[in-house]
């Protein structure tokens, strides 16, 4: 066993025991004690079917020392209950606690999507709830919540869009207009809806170049997909141009609503023109996510493309039968869907928990989300811009897009300076993102952060900068505190290590 070397002047980092489990196994230890049988032993199945207990490499350790492995694992991570956390187009923003509570509720966790509707009227109320949310939400009244991510939303999305040029004979329009600074699930969903992408100018100004999306919207159109807010955080002032071209050459508009933290109660995208979009409740609407963990991306269409949703959308209907309220819920297939999307009805528990979040703020509060995401955000880009030049010199939304161009004239690129804060006990911001801009540092603050954390990592952002100056050795070889440091990405990537092997293997 070797102890990490512990002197009085030691941090609460260095104290702690990293082993990994296996090395913690001590033989005879065990995490629970069974009770003897009350039910007659019986022989083991045939013996020939079993594993040598000797081949079972498996940790021998009690309770305690589980718990003290995985809660230390969970310290070693970044995670919003720990530290800020301003990844652009991530929304990392504080999940309330109630949202977690509701969906644990056992009416909600311990139901089977395989359960006839009569035995789950509860769970199918709060979806048709979540669904007439939604649809406020956006102006788009008819909703989805099948898809289980915002890319699954997108790819939904675009074949309604198909589905419905289709139903109108118009079969042949197979291309999808993307602005190029558009996240980078956009042209990956539209190939896989089987649409060519032909890619759109950004002006000078992080606009959708308007005379090339008109040189290039034309009988070929199927469907034009706007980032709003652009990935650029800015609001496109030309919505309603852009979409009356598209519908003017026949296409439907597409908006990629997965960061709605910048638009609810103050813009519908529905009332701007747009015919389809998508949501990321996993965004927005306050689910923990990150690491590729569970999310849902509802889609939401006009009245007129309703019945090409994704099955299935839950409807009401007045019942004789049915309980007090007198109504009846039950799960439907729109006549013209584009089917299944999944096996089932979505992200169940990430809908009770959007639910929760929205029933618990309000449409008012709803509104001051966005307000005050807005305002973080603009807070952050005043305070930083003459230190680091601006993707783009306007008011923001919902998040900045700061170019570390200045620094890496003095050596030190946008990469390091992400590493360097992670030091200061601070999550990276998005890395090079937008492609078009160079250096780019993407820093969403979100609504939930206070002036107080946004004022340290405006001083820790400058702290910075005066480093790259005075010191740039020490931003360079950043970080030096974490528990590892510079990561061998691709290999990490190419020859994963998923699970412990014994010495020698
Ligand atoms: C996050 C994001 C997506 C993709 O959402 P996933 O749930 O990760 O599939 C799409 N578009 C934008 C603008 C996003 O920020």
């Amino acid at each position: 066993m070797n102890a990490p070397s512990v002197s009085p002047n030691s941090s609460i980092a260095d104290m702690q025991d990293r082993r990994l489990l296996m090395d913690r196994s001590v033989p005879g230890h065990h995490a629970v004690a069974l009770p003897e049988p009350d039910v007659p032993v019986s022989d083991l199945p045939d013996a020939d079917l079993l594993r040598d207990v000797g081949d079972l490499q498996l940790p021998e350790v009690d309770q305690l020392e589980v718990i003290r492995y995985f809660t230390l694992l969970s310290r070693l991570n970044f995670s919003i209950d720990t530290n800020f956390y301003p990844l652009g187009s991530c929304t990392m923003k504080y999940n309330p606690k109630l949202n977690d509570q509701m969906a644990s509720l056992g009416g909600f966790a311990n139901i089977h999507p395989l359960q006839d509707d009569v035995a789950v009227q509860g769970a199918l109320e709060v979806m048709h709830e979540l669904q007439k949310w939604l649809g406020e939400a956006t102006g788009l009244p008819a909703v989805s919540l099948a898809p289980l991510a915002g890319a699954q939303g997108e790819y939904a999305g675009l074949l309604i869009a198909r589905a419905a040029l289709e139903a109108r004979g118009e079969s042949h329009r197979n291309v999808a207009l993307i602005p190029d600074s558009a996240h980078g699930t956009n042209p990956a969903s539209a190939a896989m809806a089987g649409l060519d992408v032909v890619v759109v100018k950004t002006d000078e100004f992080g606009n959708v170049d308007v005379e090339d999306l008109r040189e290039k919207a034309d009988d070929k159109t199927c469907v034009f997909m706007l980032t709003i807010p652009s990935t650029l955080g800015l609001f496109e002032p030309n919505i309603i141009e852009i979409n009356q071209i598209i519908h003017d050459a026949g296409g439907l508009v597409y908006a990629d609503g997965a960061n709605l933290n910048a638009l609810l109660g103050l813009v519908k995208l529905g009332d701007v023109g747009v015919d389809i979009c998508h949501s990321n409740l996993h965004k927005t609407f306050s689910t923990p996510h990150g690491g590729g963990g569970p999310g849902a991306g509802p889609v939401m269409v006009t009245r007129r493309l309703a019945s090409f949703l994704p099955d299935p959308v839950v409807v009401q209907a007045r019942s004789s039968d049915a309980g007090p309220r007198g109504y009846r819920y039950r799960l439907y297939r729109p006549i013209e869907s584009i089917g299944k999307i999944n096996g089932f009805h979505g992200s169940f528990s990430i809908l009770v928990r959007a639910y929760t979040y929205m029933q618990s703020l309000g449409g008012d509060g709803l509104r001051s989300v966005s307000e005050n995401a807005v305002i973080n955000a603009n807070y952050i880009q005043a305070q930083l811009r003459d230190r680091f030049d601006l993707a783009v010199d306007r008011i923001c939304m919902h998040e900045t897009v700061l170019s570390g161009k200045r620094q890496a004239d003095r050596g030190v690129p946008a990469l390091n300076i992400a590493k360097r804060l992670l030091d200061y006990g601070i999550h990276a911001p998005t890395m090079y993102f937008p492609l078009i801009v160079p250096e780019a540092l993407m820093v969403e603050p979100t609504e939930t952060e206070s002036k107080e954390t946004l004022d340290r990592f405006i001083s820790v952002m400058q702290a910075i900068d005066d480093e790259i100056s005075s010191e740039p050795e020490t931003v360079l070889n950043a970080p030096h505190s974490l528990p590892v440091s510079r990561l061998d990405e691709a290999t990490a990537a190419r020859r994963p290590v998923l699970r412990w092997q014994p010495d020698g293997d």
